[in-house]
């Protein structure tokens, strides 16, 4: 019988390129997204598109009661949904800073609660929380989102032992630059001008982002089979990188000796003191 996948964020980028792998493989996938009237491309026999907002949790409720009805509950579960605050923390509004916690952290939490039930019934799950190269390490200026993805990191790596227990495995995907439009549409940026003591920093972060080549950037698509081939290892492993940029990173920061002079190294990138 065909495995179900249900996909938080499957509007675009690595959501909707997770959506059409897995769908294109023969698995149900229930495509969850906030404006679900505007999706066009991903429309099969075996493909669900409904409605969920993470920070929604009748949609939540709904979207799994939907995927119950449909093909008979939820076997892996795709925290995908997500997006980028950045700025300095001094100039950004609690609103925001909270916003950038519902979203990347409980509103993952609160999708997983809702299919907790149904995989402890039967003993087996999986769920693929898409965390990123800066859930383990951070650009300046970036607190929330790096906040958030290192909670999601923390949040996943205890759960992962926690899980276990109800023979559900928990995977960490953590992507470097993906060509989606992450930069664009799910990115947020706050400045005060008049927190002059910021703005050298504020004007290298926008040069670095000018400077980014993304075609150098690994393809939605890519991901997706990172994530396929974090959902079929039948062994206990977390941590999934995708991305060379982001083994190299990574390999950087985690050798532990070199721990400090990575992070002398990004002082220096960004002219920090
Ligand atoms: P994207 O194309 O902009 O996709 C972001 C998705 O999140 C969209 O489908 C968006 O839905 C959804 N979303 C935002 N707020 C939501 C909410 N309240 N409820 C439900 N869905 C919501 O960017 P992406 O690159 O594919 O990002 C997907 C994930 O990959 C994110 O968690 C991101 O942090 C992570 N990631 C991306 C990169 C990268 O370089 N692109 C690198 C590392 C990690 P709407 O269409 O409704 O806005």
């Amino acid at each position: 019988m065909a495995k179900t996948i249900l996909i938080t964020g499957a509007s675009s980028g690595i959501g909707k390129a997770t959506a059409a792998h897995f769908a294109k493989h023969g698995w149900n996938v229930v495509a969850t997204m906030r404006q679900p009237a505007e999706e066009h491309d991903l429309a099969a026999e075996n493909v669900l598109v409904t409605r969920l907002d993470v920070l929604d949790d009748a949609s939540i409720a709904s979207a799994v009661a939907e995927a119950d009805a449909r093909f008979g509950g939820v076997d892996v579960l795709l925290n995908n949904a997500g997006y980028g605050a950045y700025g300095a923390l001094e100039a950004t509004s609690m609103e925001v800073v909270r916003r950038q916690f519902d979203v990347n952290l409980f509103g993952l939490v609160a999708v997983t609660k809702a299919v907790l039930p149904n995989m402890r019934a039967k003993r087996n799950g999986v769920i693929v929380n898409v965390s990123s190269v800066g859930g383990r390490m951070c650009y300046p200026l970036g607190a929330l989102y790096h906040g958030s993805k290192w909670a999601v990191e923390g949040l996943s790596e205890a759960l992962h032992y926690e899980l276990a227990v109800l023979g559900v495995r928990v995977k960490l995907v953590e992507p470097g630059g993906v060509d989606t439009d992450f930069g664009g549409r799910s990115f947020v940026f706050t400045n005060d001008e008049s927190l002059a003591e910021y703005q050298p920093m504020v004007s290298a972060m926008v040069s670095a982002r000018e400077a980014m080549d993304t075609r150098t950037f690994q393809k939605p698509s890519g991901v997706a089979e990172v994530i396929w081939e974090a959902v079929h290892d039948p062994s206990a492993r977390l941590r999934y990188v995708s991305g060379e940029g982001a083994k190299v990173l990574l390999e950087e920061r985690f050798s532990l000796e070199r721990d400090e002079a990575f992070l002398a190294a990004m002082r220096e990138r960004f002219g920090i003191a």
